[in-house]
């Protein structure tokens, strides 16, 4: 938008204009000399909401009070507490309810979901992700294919950027699909890669993975609360998130997985526990483990209700908002960003490339800016000023506002910073 202005009045007045402003009051933010840090990382580690203090006392004061009875009794039964969350979770991965379950943690739940969607045989073993994909997705591939007696060296394959680009042109990530075909397993991506902040077109990259036989999963760590997605109507097969990054549930909080329907009740090998026998009869404590007939089958342990109860404030946040709200604001919010950072780029005669996508489609709200000729150290000084951004070797700071607390008047005061630094670092 090229009406945009780099001043102070014009940020306040888009954020009166906004209407999910009242959000920001809903959380509590680091401070910085009196007054709030600028805080851009959200997509690492979100703020925390207000109510989350009295979910968590609540629990424990129902623990106090009912011991063992609590998973019956508690304000929110302990026995079925995951069952709460599911409807919010499902809508924001665009799932139908059955489709859902919040369970584990965000790696483990891609090694369970993996144990049912990778199962290679025959010249049909390769994983193909995005290149650079977040590490610990990559130690899970790995890992899988040494699991299954393949060799990562020939089975993992990145899809790599065209030459002197950062980031990867759709298609060209079809083309590669269709180049493996059916040496093709598993093609499983980030729907946000979280070091370029580009968003992938998931429901192409579905329709090409089926095209050619294999499965298509995706991890949501930085699309889930980031883009509006539509899992079941892209025809994903499996899909998981945490739900720290943006969805704002604490350190470490639980996480969430997507089964597409058709793959539900139909017999898929899984790593079975008890939370995921039919429920009816998980106390008759059989032998045999009869799953439920919808993504709870993957369920191994019962709800670790701590973070479940964070989980529970942040995701009513999230129904109240509405996802395409945020996606709305966030477009123009991550638009002015990118603005700012061009206007304080030409006023410093500094070379500030922003890595991510220009496209608004093709990027949620995160943008990653390799500072030429620069090192830590201006990163260093942000962080002095006020600014908690993302650092990453060699010289990228990874920035997002995010629409649920982010104001543009952050972005503003962010370039103000910024426009400081670089001209003391001269
Ligand atoms: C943040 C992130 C993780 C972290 O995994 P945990 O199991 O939650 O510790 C994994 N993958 C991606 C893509 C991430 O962005």
């Amino acid at each position: 938008m090229s009406t945009f202005k780099n001043d102070a009045a014009f940020a306040q007045a888009l954020d009166a204009a906004d209407p999910l402003r009242a959000f920001r009051d809903e959380f509590l933010f680091p401070q910085h000399n009196g007054r709030p840090v600028v805080y851009f990382t959200g997509n690492s580690l979100g703020l925390q909401p207000k109510a989350a203090a009295g979910a968590l006392k609540q629990e424990l004061d129902d623990w106090a009070r009912f011991g063992v009875e609590g998973h019956f009794h508690a304000m929110h039964p302990w026995l079925s507490y995951h069952e709460e969350l599911t409807a919010s979770a499902a809508r924001l991965v665009g799932a139908k309810n059955e489709e859902v379950v919040v369970m584990n943690q965000l790696t483990s739940n891609l090694h369970f979901l993996m144990v049912s969607f990778y199962r290679p045989s025959g010249k049909r073993r390769k994983i193909l992700t995005e290149t650079r994909p977040f590490p610990s997705d990559t130690y899970a591939f790995a890992s899988q294919i040494t699991f299954h007696g393949g060799d990562p060296e020939k089975d993992l394959v990145e899809v790599q950027p065209r030459t002197g680009e950062h980031t990867l042109r759709t298609v060209d990530i079809l083309a590669k699909i269709d180049e493996l075909g059916d040496e093709l397993e598993l093609v499983c991506f980030g729907g946000v890669n979280f070091y370029t902040g580009q968003a992938f077109d998931m429901a192409a990259i579905t329709k090409a993975a089926h095209a050619v036989g294999a499965i298509a999963g995706f991890d949501l760590a930085h699309a889930a609360g980031n883009l509006e997605l539509k899992l079941h109507d892209w025809n994903a097969d499996f899909a998981c998130w945490c739900s720290y990054k943006y969805l704002n549930s604490g350190p470490g909080s639980v996480a969430g997985a997507f089964v597409h329907e058709r793959h539900l009740g139909v017999g898929l090998p899984l790593f079975a526990g008890w939370w995921g026998h039919d429920k009816k009869e998980r106390f008759k404590m059989e032998r045999t483990f009869k799953p439920m007939p919808t993504a709870e089958a993957w369920q191994v342990s019962n709800a670790p209700v701590f973070s479940m109860a964070l989980h529970r404030v942040a995701l009513e946040q999230f129904d109240r908002a509405g996802i395409s709200n945020l996606r709305a604001k966030s477009e123009v919010l991550t638009g002015y960003l990118a603005f700012i950072i061009a206007e304080v780029a030409k006023e410093t005669g500094t070379r500030l490339e922003v890595i991510t996508p220009n496209d608004p489609a093709q990027r949620g709200c995160q943008l990653s800016i390799l500072a030429h000729g620069h090192g830590k150290g201006l990163f260093d000084e942000l962080t002095r000023l006020g600014v908690v951004a993302d650092w990453r070797e060699p010289n990228v700071i990874r920035v997002a506002p995010v629409p649920m607390y982010n104001s543009f008047e952050d972005v503003w005061r962010f370039g103000q910073i910024l426009k400081e630094c670089l001209a003391g670092s001269h």
